[in-house]
């Protein structure tokens, strides 16, 4: 059997079926943006982990080691603020085509990496060091916890929920554009940022959490279709997405407006957002619209989950509803 037919999530729910947890205390193993470990009355540990592949997630000639090592450790604090965890510490491996990596790149890449961990109060504890022959590879594992009864799973999504984005969808997906066309266009900083060195929503994420909010969340690391699609899935619901709510940022829309023929496929499609989806009963509208307020930070209002909807479907600017494929980003299918 080839890898390309069972694609990336076929791989992952194959293995998963093969070796379920056993141990009770292990609340969540393969399925969710983190492991859910129950060690002690009232206290929970979360773990993730996520690999940067040089040629695959980043390439040397659109980034340097300051920005890569600051997307290494948000890419894997993005799945604890997606349980609603309190992220703590996290090892480092890395595989180094000694050749070619200077040691002023692995500084930059240290002092990246360590920037966003004193922003989030998160600790290197340690890793591994190998030589990595052709290309540079990055591990991160974090380690993170949370309280007895506030961790927020994929799985929770109930019908008649509220569907909510946190941020801005396909600015990373255009930024990466951008950087593979040359294009450095004044007054698209942002938009490149968005792309190189994403902000994990850390802070949003505890704090829904806290409150008790969503009733299902998972981060958009793979595009929005594709990540609703995992929590829809989880959730045994449908949902509908209006196309027309979708929240996209100025500088995004400017350039859309110009040069883009499909801003909406980008926002729908586009990965690496790293911004959080969640579900909500409709009586947390207005908590939601408060904690906005208060992150002076949009959380917007994208559709509806619902049981008498199959899969995902959209309705478009005419008011149409339409079924899409919540296809995104598969590393057996698309590279
Ligand atoms: P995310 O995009 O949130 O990082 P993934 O899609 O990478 O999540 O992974 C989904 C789930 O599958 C997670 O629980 C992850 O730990 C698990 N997983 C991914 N790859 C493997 C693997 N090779 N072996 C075991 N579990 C895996
Ligand atoms: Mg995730």
């Amino acid at each position: 059997m080839k890898l390309s037919d069972l694609g990336e999530f076929g791989f992952i729910d194959r293995i998963a079926r093969k070796y379920p947890t056993k141990n009770p205390s292990i609340l969540k193993g393969i399925g969710d943006d983190s492991a859910v470990i129950s060690l002690s009355k009232g206290l929970i540990v979360l773990l993730s982990t996520d690999q940067l592949i040089e040629g695959f997630h980043f390439n040397l000639e659109i980034t340097d080691g300051w920005k890569l090592g600051w997307k290494s450790l948000a890419v894997n604090l993005s799945d604890i603020a997606a349980m609603g965890g309190v992220p703590i510490g996290f090892c480092l491996s890395l595989g180094i085509p000694s050749q070619r990596i200077s040691i002023e790149f692995l500084d930059d890449f240290y002092k990246g990496i360590t920037s966003l961990g004193e922003r989030t109060g998160v600790e290197l504890l340690g890793g591994d060091t190998s030589e990595g022959g052709e290309r540079l590879t990055i591990s991160v594992s974090v380690l993170g916890k949370a309280s007895q009864g506030k961790v927020i799973y994929r799985q929770g999504g109930k019908d008649g929920d509220n569907l909510y984005v946190t941020g801005y969808l396909g600015d990373a997906a255009l930024g990466l554009k951008l950087l593979k066309k040359g294009v450095y266009k004044k007054g698209m900083e942002n938009i490149i940022n968005r792309h190189l060195c994403p902000e994990p929503r850390t802070r949003t994420g505890q704090l829904l959490a806290e409150r008790g909010i969503p009733n299902a969340m998972i981060d958009i690391s793979d595009g929005l279709l594709a990540d609703l699609n995992h929590l829809v899935n989880q959730s045994g619901v449908g949902a509908e997405v209006d196309l027309c709510l979708l929240p996209l940022s100025t500088e995004f829309r400017a350039w859309a407006a110009v040069y883009e023929p499909n801003p909406i496929n980008l926002a729908l499609r586009g990965g690496e957002d790293y911004e959080l989806l969640f579900s909500a009963s409709p009586e947390k509208s207005e908590e939601v619209d408060r904690l906005s307020k208060e992150l002076s930070y949009p959380i917007t209002y994208i559709g509806k989950l619902s049981r008498k909807i199959k899969g995902i479907v959209v309705k478009d600017e005419k008011r149409k509803i339409k079924e899409v494929q919540p296809l995104g980003f598969d590393h057996f299918r698309d590279g």
